[in-house]
């Protein structure tokens, strides 16, 4: 029999939470996504009253319905796709956090979109640690530059990093790439950078999310381990 998504919902908070002691950290800085994109706004609600409170979507066209089906639902939602330019209408409309901003083209075009419904969006600044050309974000060696032209921006505020590791079988093996987002992080905040803040690392999935918490996660993105396996 299929094992209900609270019970393993609730399964992947225990780990979390069992993850973070064991590595000195408060199990309260780390924040679940419940990354629901191709699954019902059924599951959703599901994982909701099992006490997720932040869900992740890649695609727009299927976000907005979800959201609307879920109007009622006091829950929180983060952009974690691929975003282009043309969409960021839409984006600044429907999520709290955007954790994809790869290059100063979209963040103005945020910033635009913002400005119109008088909201300051939040983003992270998603960083291509690996150089796999197939991944999105923004090269290392760039980011800081990246960060200052964004923080200029008054209707985006940056929150922190992201990034994706390359899929290894081999959690451990995605540790060094975690290392370094924490470790450009810290690099930002030495440049004192005018409004920026630094204060979340968006990294970990399924797969490796307690290697991430290790390196100092503090928004892990997990679909698979509660939602099953995507179509
Ligand atoms: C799909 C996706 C996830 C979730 O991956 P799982 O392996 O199913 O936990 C996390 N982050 C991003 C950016 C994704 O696209």
């Amino acid at each position: 029999m299929e094992i209900p998504i609270a019970d393993r919902l609730k399964e992947i908070l225990r780990r979390i939470e069992t993850k973070a002691l064991a590595c000195g950290r408060n199990p309260a800085d780390i924040k679940l996504v419940a990354v629901s994109k191709t699954k019902p706004a059924e599951d959703v609600r599901q994982a909701a009253s099992a006490g997720a409170d932040i869900f992740g979507e890649n695609y727009i066209q299927e976000a907005r319905k979800k959201i609307e089906t879920l109007w009622d639902l006091d829950v929180k939602w983060h952009f974690i796709g691929h975003l282009q330019s043309n969409k960021a209408k839409y984006a600044v409309r429907l999520f709290d956090m955007i954790h994809s901003v790869d290059s100063l083209k979209l963040a103005k075009a945020l910033d635009k979109e913002a400005a119109k419904i008088n909201k300051i969006q939040a983003v992270l600044v998603q960083v291509n640690i690996s150089g796999e050309e197939t991944k999105s974000g923004v090269h290392p060696e760039d980011t800081i530059e990246l960060l200052q032209q964004i923080s200029c921006l008054e209707h985006v505020q940056v929150k922190g990093l992201m990034t994706m590791p390359p899929f290894f079988d081999d959690p451990l093996k995605a540790k060094p790439f975690f290392r370094q987002l924490r470790q450009l992080a810290r690099k930002a905040i030495e440049a004192e950078i005018a409004n920026l803040s630094m204060e979340e690392l968006s990294m970990g999935m399924t797969g490796d999310f307690e290697t991430a918490i290790e390196e100092g996660a503090t928004l892990v993105r997990i679909g698979t381990a509660i939602f099953g396996k995507r179509g």
